[in-house]
């Protein structure tokens, strides 16, 4: 029986009148949907935890394949090995989307101190900077800790390697001179670049990631040092004493070369148009293994989907899950999904990506309207028990941002304990013995509940 708006407001007033608080008549009236997930739920974790396969997954990825920088036959073979896996798994409509990728090559590099004494530095070069001559780059070194004590500095910048050492508070305030710190020092005349690494201080550990040059500024080879290296510079430097660094790269671009995203799904059983999105990123920096950035990050979304196979679950609208190509130095994996894709990302219910690590899950992050925060809020209460129930503002990743934005879709992140990831973050240390399988787990299940139930809501979330 329909039951007019009035009505049932009069009831559900009714039903306050007679002594119940009105608020947790409301919250029992509006959650009540969540009950015919709770025993899914149940069984989706239980089998999530239930092995270490996405563990072990992911140590083939790494292990066996290595690191996986665009334009590299390794990020090849780790894509042709996520087709035959998932294939294996017996996903459906299992395919590559072909995307072209820029190609940075390394090639050998070094950084010393020649200067008072001779010292090798610890660095890598930052991803898309230019070589030096054959001969390197020589020249004294200007320490400075803010773009502001550039800019006052500028006169002595000329001729010189600008160091900005920058103790590590967070990512995001912090990566700016990474990116920006080479452009803005050639502005001044500077011959290099360095930086202190984008992470925490630890054990003589660089960290590479890219730079932008800005189309303004002549283009300078930059490098990231280590933080006690940078801190040995800053030492000798004081008190307008003379520190000199010579600086080697051979980096460069080759031209161009074709990748790919690799897709998976789970068909929908009522709405298969409709698509909610689950993915990482399958290339990496070329050190270390890319455990965490973002190898883990694949299989943990990945395994979601599995499981929902494995159980033989099939939601009401499609799961697909995506491993984008090329996030860490170019980003045309998300780009070219956007592109692919434009003509139904109407129909993409929620994209949710996994490049923050999987280390213990505390929940979601979560970009969309209030009405579907709320969803996914009641959502989220089906993972209290593995501790992965926390909603946060704000949830997005640099590969479902393009499709987010241009057709606003409700996007999400997930969200793990972060005290480990920025100390190996783009580092040779970004291997898998830094991954527990129990917290991968926990990070699969989180997202297989979180995507099942989204895709099988009766209404679309938001609606
Ligand atoms: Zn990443």
């Amino acid at each position: 029986m329909l039951v007019s708006r009035p009505v049932l407001l009069a009831a559900l007033v009714g039903i306050c009148l007679t002594g119940e608080p009105r608020s947790m008549v409301l919250a029992t009236e509006s959650t009540s949907w969540l009950d015919q997930y709770r025993e899914l739920a149940a069984r989706l974790i239980g089998e999530a935890l239930s092995s270490t396969f996405a563990w072990h997954r992911l140590s083939v990825l790494t292990d066996s394949v290595g690191h996986r920088l665009s334009g590299t036959p390794q990020l090849d073979r780790a894509i042709q090995w996520a087709v035959d896996e998932m294939k294996r798994d017996g996903l459906e409509n299992v395919h590559t989307e072909p995307a072209m990728v820029p190609r940075w090559v390394r090639g050998h590099e070094s950084a010393e101190i020649v200067e008072p004494a001779h010292h090798v530095m610890s660095m890598l070069g930052l991803g898309g900077s230019v070589s030096t001559p054959p001969e390197g780059a020589q020249a004294e070194v200007l320490v400075v800790h803010s773009f502001q004590e550039l800019d006052a500095a500028a006169a002595q910048a000329k001729g010189r390697i600008v160091l900005f050492n920058v103790p590590f508070t967070n990512y995001s305030e912090t990566v700016r001179f990474r990116t920006g710190g080479p452009s803005r020092a050639a502005r001044h005349g500077a011959v290099a670049a360095l930086i202190r690494s984008v992470g925490p201080p630890g054990l003589r550990l660089p960290h590479t990631g890219s730079l932008q040059y800005s189309g303004d500024a002549p283009t300078i080879p930059a490098a990231a040092i280590t933080t006690e290296d940078a801190d040995q510079l800053e030492r000798l430097s004081i008190g307008g004493r003379r520190a000199v660094v010579r600086l080697k790269m051979e980096a460069h671009f080759d031209p161009d070369v074709e990748s790919a995203n690799v897709v998976g799904e789970i068909q929908g059983r009522e709405r298969p148009d409709e698509v909610v999105v689950v993915g990482g990123h399958l290339d990496s920096w070329d050190v270390g293994t890319g455990a965490s950035d973002d190898g883990g990050g694949c299989v943990v979304t990945w395994e979601a989907v599995r499981v929902m196979k494995k159980l033989n679950l099939r939601p009401r609208r499609t799961v697909r899950v995506v491993l984008w190509t090329n996030e860490e130095n170019g980003a045309r994996g998300g780009q070219s999904y956007r592109d692919r894709h434009r003509a139904e990302l109407s129909n993409h219910v929620m994209m949710l990506e996994s490049d923050s690590g999987v280390f213990r899950p505390l929940g979601f992050g979560f970009t969309g309207s209030e009405a579907a925060r709320q969803t996914v809020k009641s959502i989220a209460t089906l993972l209290a028990g593995i501790g992965a129930d926390a909603i946060g503002p704000s949830g997005n990743g640099t590969d479902i941002g393009p499709s987010a934005q241009e057709a606003k879709i409700a996007s999400m992140s997930l969200d793990v304990d972060g005290s480990k990831y920025f100390v190996i973050h783009h580092t040779s240390a970004d291997t898998i013995d830094k991954i527990d399988p129990g917290e991968m787990a926990r990070c699969a299940a989180a997202v297989a509940v979180m995507a099942y139930v989204v895709a099988d809501l009766p209404r679309r979330l938001g609606e």
